[in-house]
């Protein structure tokens, strides 16, 4: 385990799936690691990350930041409209749009500012009821709502039920996708991402299998 280990599992995976390594990004999800894994992945010369609370976020990343200037945030969990504004100061992309009140308000601060990062639309394709994400047959009305909005929107993400097969999920991810014109896929954690990347993925999130795993607390 560890960064190369997996950079060398995703090139292979990506080449058994006919596609070149440069098409899938590896998001390194950071999230409730110590620091000094964090500085361990930067220093080995990783530059994108995901985290999935804005707040833990905001104590963690404007210092990484300022030391290595090229490194990019992504936002895979949940966003809170009133935290949209500090999203938007902490992220290149959100990954977790699920909802017309947050695409509404993701607008009027594009607007506000004059930029917005990339966006992902959350779906949760196993229907189930504790999770968030835009429902598979809602997903086309939020799609076209982000458009007429003029919002960058790059593609959809999905978190398959933990006790399901992830490819079903992977493969109905990619076909609302394919049916709305998006190339963007954001799919596949530690146990599952080479899956990921044999349906299309072009962003996968993966944590413990970098990092080790996530101390409690
Ligand atoms: C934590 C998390 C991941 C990474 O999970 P691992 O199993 O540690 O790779 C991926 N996506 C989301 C949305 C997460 O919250």
């Amino acid at each position: 385990m560890g960064l190369s280990d997996i950079r060398a599992r995703l090139d292979k995976a990506c080449a058994e799936a006919g596609r070149r390594p440069d098409e899938v990004q590896l998001i390194a999800v950071s999230k409730v690691q110590p620091q000094e894994r964090v500085q361990a992945v930067l220093e080995e010369g990783h530059r994108l990350f995901g985290e999935n609370r804005v707040q833990e976020a905001a104590g963690k990343w404007p210092a990484f930041k300022a030391a290595f200037p090229d490194v990019s945030v992504h936002l895979i969990g949940p966003l809170q409209s009133n935290k949209a504004r500090q999203a938007f100061d902490l992220f290149d992309a959100i990954h977790s749009v699920d909802r017309p009140k947050l695409v509404q308000t993701l607008a009027r601060l594009a607007q506000e500012t004059g930029f917005c990062p990339d966006l992902f639309l959350q779906v949760n394709t196993g229907e189930e009821p504790q999770k968030a994400g835009v429902l598979p047959q809602d997903a086309d009305a939020l799609v076209a709502e982000c458009r007429a909005l003029d919002l960058p929107l790059k593609g959809l993400m999905c978190i398959p039920p933990v006790d399901e097969a992830p490819a079903l999920h992977f493969a109905l991810l990619a076909r609302i996708a394919a049916r709305n014109g998006l190339d963007g896929l954001s799919m596949g954690m530690s146990g599952d991402f080479e899956q990921a990347v044999a349906f299309g993925a072009t962003h996968v999130r993966v944590g413990s299998a970098i990092f080790g795993a996530r101390v409690a607390g």
